[in-house]
């Protein structure tokens, strides 16, 4: 278990479509035991299943493969990486604008990773074409009083 971690969770699971509600539920049940506030739980739940989405429509496009995330829980918050080895990012950064879309024509708006900043603290990128990308998410959470 990493150093800073109170507890932590390994999660491996194909990317077919039903993953994403079964990933978004299992972040939730885990991040559940530090009694985080209603909002906060939803955030992060909706961050996970934007992300693990990206992984099936994005990285395994036309394929199915394998999709992990680490979560862990610190005094401070939670930390979830969503990792897959998928096609790959050629520029993150550009990938990251709003509205940017690599699939205008399947009702795709580009807003997966703006909804990711807007609801996490921070939202960090890792992506090697042909090798994958690792999205790496972090938030303070407030416990209820
Ligand atoms: P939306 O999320 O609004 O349905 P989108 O998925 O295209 O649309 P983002 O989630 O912001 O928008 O992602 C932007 C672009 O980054 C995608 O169109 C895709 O090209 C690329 N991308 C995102 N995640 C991955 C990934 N895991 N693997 C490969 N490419 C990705
Ligand atoms: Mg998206």
């Amino acid at each position: 278990m990493n150093k800073k971690a109170l507890n932590e969770m390994k999660l491996s699971f194909p990317s077919l479509s039903e993953n994403e509600r079964f990933a978004r539920a299992a972040v939730g049940a885990f991040m559940s035991q530090k009694n985080p506030r209603v909002d906060e739980l939803n955030d992060v739940k909706t961050a996970v299943s934007e992300a693990v989405t990206n992984c099936i429509v994005h990285a395994y496009r036309d394929s199915v493969g394998l999709i992990e995330i680490t979560a862990r829980l610190t005094s401070e918050g939670i930390y979830i990486k969503i990792r897959d080895r998928g096609c790959g990012i050629e520029d993150v950064k550009r990938a990251m604008e709003p509205l940017f879309t690599t699939l205008p024509d399947e009702e795709r708006s580009g807003l997966g990773f703006s909804v990711m900043e807007s609801l996490c603290d921070s939202v960090s990128v890792k992506s090697l074409p042909g090798s994958g990308t690792a999205v790496i998410l972090t938030k303070r959470l407030r416990t209820k009083l």
